[in-house]
């Protein structure tokens, strides 16, 4: 399916494109606009060690774009993508390969969380790499009961934060099964990043979360270069305008590459109103 002719059109919604020149042009016109960007090669758990570095190295070339056409953009990568399944020093070595060379142009790799079995991990890797470097931000979940304790944890460390809801099926051992209880999870440790974060980005396109930050940030007087918010290339494309027109630093999450069907699936599941558009698409010639 990823290599069909007729995928670009499926998954354009979500997709910037298969290529890195495709990819360049969506996010230099979403720059134009007034986003932040932040590109992110598909791909996750991948089977060989050759496979782990074709990702970093797809990664590097991407830092080299950032780097060249100085776009106000960051990378986001899957630690299972640079080979964490089955060798935890390469895939070390990968990320800091990555980590150094946005360092030496003064952007950040943001590590995308995955399924739960892989949190203590990531946060173990991010943690030394901030040490290390700074030049990383991690990503806690809202859903998983134990975040609360990682957000304290991460910003006892100064590590900046994307907070988002969390994508993956998750037993009712390790998350919140109903969403009212996740939801008021993420608004508690929304406002405790407001409060001691080093620069969190919120991620959701959750309107009434939004309209609960945005009446905090103004409750609290807190500037608009202290924090960012976060959303999905094409998801709520109405609420982007809106945040970016009252001024809101706004940075969209643009997936490339052919690896494509995990994280369109993911999307799909979220919203059964996307399986009409997919239906739709798919009947077109
Ligand atoms: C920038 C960014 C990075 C992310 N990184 C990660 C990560 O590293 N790990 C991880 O587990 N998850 C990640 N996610 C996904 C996240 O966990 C949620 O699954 C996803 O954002 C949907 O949750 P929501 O906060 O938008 O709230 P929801 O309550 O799910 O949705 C709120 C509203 O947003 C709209 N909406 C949400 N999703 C869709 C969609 N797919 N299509 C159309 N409309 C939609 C609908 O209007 C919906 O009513 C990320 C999300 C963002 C925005």
């Amino acid at each position: 399916m990823e290599t069909s002719p007729a995928a670009d059109r499926l998954t354009s919604r979500f997709v910037a494109g298969s290529t890195i020149e495709r990819e360049v042009a969506v996010c230099q016109k979403l720059n134009a606009d007034g986003y932040l960007a932040t590109l992110d090669h598909l791909g996750e758990s991948v089977h060989s060690l050759e496979e782990a570095q074709q990702s970093r190295d797809a990664y590097l070339a991407a830092l080299e774009q950032i780097a060249k056409l100085e776009m106000e953009a960051t990378v986001s990568v899957k630690l299972t993508q640079l080979g964490l399944d089955f060798s935890e020093a390469n895939c070390r070595a990968n990320i800091e390969c990555l980590v150094t060379r946005a360092k030496s142009i003064a952007r950040l790799v943001e590590v995308d969380m995955e399924s739960s079995d892989y949190v203590d991990r990531t946060l173990q890797l991010v943690s030394n790499l901030h040490a290390q470097y700074g030049s990383v931000r991690a990503v806690l979940q809202a859903y998983l009961y134990r975040t609360e304790s990682d957000v304290h944890n991460l910003c006892r460390q100064s590590i900046p934060i994307r907070l988002c809801k969390g994508a993956y099926r998750e037993s009712s051992s390790v998350a919140y099964p109903r969403k009212k209880d996740v939801d008021a999870n993420y608004v508690r440790l929304m406002l405790h990043l407001f409060d001691h974060g080093a620069y969190p980005a919120i991620a959701t396109h959750d309107e009434a979360i939004l309209d609960r930050a945005i009446s905090y940030i103004r409750e609290r007087n807190i500037a608009a270069d202290r924090f960012e918010f976060q959303m999905l290339y094409g998801v709520r494309r109405d609420l982007q305008r809106r945040l970016v027109a009252a001024g809101y630093r706004l940075r969209l999450y643009v997936p490339y590459g052919n690896a494509w069907y995990p994280y369109f699936m993911r999307r799909l599941a979220e919203r059964p109103a996307n399986v009409i558009f997919l239906a739709r698409n798919l009947l077109k010639n």
